[in-house]
């Protein structure tokens, strides 16, 4: 793979600039990240973070002089450590690469300092009585407009100077506004999406029948921004260390979503290889749409149910084209995302009521909100006061554990549910139970609502949407016979089992590298928790992307799942797996890999399994 320095003509100085100037930026650069969603993109890159933050000028009050500095204060110090964060990634960048970033980012660093554009902006908000993004937007510009009328022939140069001020104060400007729901209304059809970091609900936010791929610098590979992308379908690569620092809006790029590459600005051949891809991609996808019709079963017969878990409802034409045996998992987090303001018991009827009627009484897991962690939700940070996930989100208040606290907003979700279930079959599930009693709280307030709903005159269906745990947790999955004995079925998220078994965080792209749910523990807990269900004949599935991996199948039945549910275009391949799996060979091959205790090692086995194949 061929892999060249970025050549992002902007520069601290103008000698640096002048380095740059040589026509380097019209090379081809090849950067490696972590593939997320597959499929193959080409197309120019659009770069979100680059456009101007929205920040209506305001103006204060002389009270309100202290508040606007403060405010100002944060944004510099949010600022740094970002561009920090960048630099401390530079390491892993081609030494060349490394050459031309550094100068700029140390050029940023300072203008985070004391420097004319934070000393002008901090005398603006006092002398002028402007906000803080105001005073940072005038004073960018007039430190533009100086450097632009400068008597030097380098004009470029001068551009560059100014484009680096002006791009310091809209990352200033994005710390100070925290920008609303950022909007991709705006990007041009066909694009390729490139952007420092997406969260999930930015991801919901995009229309994979305009977006042709989506890049950015940050984000691991089971975190739901990635889940999110790989449920819309969009070509996607995350964790590409120095992208925005080497595109240009404009430039083209070919964006592999399998491989995890992109190309910037490619030439020739990269551009021949990435139409070949295109169209063996889409000959594969109507070979695979081939086996919808047919029954997800081994070659001796045995069954394994394969459904699809939805994000968003935008979703819901994929899974019917996937043929999925209805949705088992749907994350109700959508509906807490984007908006102000909590969703109240009609948003939420009639979100499952169009999921429900869309999956044909296939049958819908409703999980209920699993706020936390990374999915962080504008409506919850309003509608829920006093509220803070604490210091470690990830390990505070997240899902059931915050809906006990908060009991009004799973009363509101389970009378949805109640209501919808007079539609189609349903199921209720609880995210991030740990401890029984959580289980059994839930069933409490879920029979209160019960009666609730019957009073207002609602007809329920005369068997009740039963009541499951997600096993999630290693303690969840250690104490999962106890959890048994309250719950109606488990679903085994195995995104997070994985997350918190080996203090990896699933979004960080920093430990990606350590993230394995093929690590033995995370298999250890996984049959544990599956042979607890089992012994008392309770539904068990697997919900995370582990789930919509061809190559665990084997693995997976053998240790005795059969049911699966995943992103809905992954169900075609892992079904053509099932059908070439003998069950007796399943079992072998599971008590090989859990004999073993190297990831190693069990990383080679899962790779070699080749159905029908004695060996195993
Ligand atoms: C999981 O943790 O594996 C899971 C399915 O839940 P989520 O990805 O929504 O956290
Ligand atoms: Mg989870």
């Amino acid at each position: 793979m061929k892999t060249e320095a970025p050549g992002t003509p902007r520069a601290a100085d103008g000698k640096q600039a002048e380095t740059r100037k040589t026509g380097r930026r019209a090379r081809e650069l090849v950067i490696k990240g972590i593939p997320i969603s597959s499929g193959v993109a080409i197309g120019p890159v659009f770069d979100t973070d680059a456009a101007p933050a929205a920040a209506p000028r305001r103006n204060i009050t002389a009270g309100q002089v202290e508040a606007e500095r403060a405010r100002l204060a944060e944004a510099v110090s949010a600022s740094r450590k970002q561009v920090g964060k960048l630099k401390a990634r530079l390491a892993i960048l081609p030494e060349e690469a490394q050459e031309e970033l550094e100068p700029l980012l140390d050029a940023y660093v300072m203008m985070l300092g004391e420097s004319r554009l934070i000393r002008g902006a901090r005398k603006r908000i006092e002398a002028e009585l402007l906000s803080a993004e105001t005073a940072v937007q005038d004073e960018a510009e007039a430190i533009a407009n100086a450097i632009l009328a400068a008597k030097d022939d380098d004009k470029a140069g001068l551009r560059r100077r100014a484009g680096e001020v002006h791009e310091i104060a809209r990352r200033l400007t994005r710390n100070l506004t925290e920008s609303g729901f950022r909007s991709f209304k705006d990007v041009p059809e066909g694009s390729i999406l490139i952007a420092e970091e997406l969260t999930p609900a930015d991801a919901a936010l995009l229309d994979p029948s305009r977006i042709a791929g989506v890049a950015t610098e940050e984000g691991g590979a089971d975190g739901h921004t990635a889940i999110m992308l790989r449920a819309l379908g969009i070509p996607s690569v995350l964790g590409l260390p120095g992208l925005t620092n080497a595109t240009a809006r404009g430039d083209e790029a070919v964006l592999d979503g399998g491989a995890g590459t992109i190309v910037i600005r490619p030439g020739r051949e990269a551009l021949a290889t990435g139409r070949e891809a295109i169209a063996a991609y889409a000959k594969e996808r109507t070979r695979l749409g081939k086996l919808r019709r047919l029954p997800s079963v081994t070659t001796d017969g045995e069954e394994m149910e394969l459904q699809a878990n939805l994000e968003i409802p935008a979703e819901l034409p994929l899974i019917a084209q996937a043929g999925a045996q209805g949705i088992g998992l749907l994350r109700t987090e959508f509906l807490f995302m984007n908006r102000k303001g909590l969703p109240d018991e009609e948003a939420h009827y009639e979100a499952y009521r169009q999921i429900v009627e869309g999956t044909d009484g296939a049958g819908v897991t409703i999980r209920v909100l699993d706020w936390g962690g990374e999915k962080d939700m504008e409506a919850l940070a309003e509608g829920v006061e006093p509220f803070h996930a604490g210091p470690n989100p990830a390990l505070g208040l997240r899902g059931i554990r915050m809906l006990l606290r908060r009991p009004e907003l799973l009363e509101v979700q389970f009378a949805a549910i109640l209501r919808v279930a007079a539609l189609g079959p349903v199921r209720v599930l609880l995210p991030m139970v740990t401890i029984p009693e959580e289980v059994r709280e839930a069933r409490e307030i879920y029979e209160r609502v019960v009666k609730r709903v019957r009073r207002r005159g609602v007809t329920l269906p005369e068997k009740l949407p039963v009541l499951g745990a997600m096993i999630e947790t290693p303690g969840a999955a250690l104490a999962a016979d106890a959890i048994a004995l309250e719950a109606d079925f488990f679903a085994i998220g195995t995104n997070d089992l994985a997350m918190y078994t080996l203090a990896v965080d699933r979004a960080e792209v920093e430990v990606s590298h350590l993230y394995d749910p093929l690590h033995p523990a995370v298999l250890r807990l996984i049959q544990f928790a599956t042979e607890a269900a089992l012994r008392l004949r309770m539904p068990v599935s697997v919900c995370g992307e582990m789930a919509g991996n061809p190559r665990l199948v084997p693995l997976l039945m053998g240790l005795g799942l059969r049911s699966l549910s995943m992103n809905a275009s992954a169900i075609p391949r892992v079904k053509q797996m099932v059908r070439a799996l003998n069950i007796d060979d399943c079992a072998r091959f599971a008590r090989r890999v859990m004999e073993q205790s190297d990831p190693k090692r069990i990383q080679e086995l899962v790779m070699g399994f080749v159905p029908g194949e004695r060996s195993t």
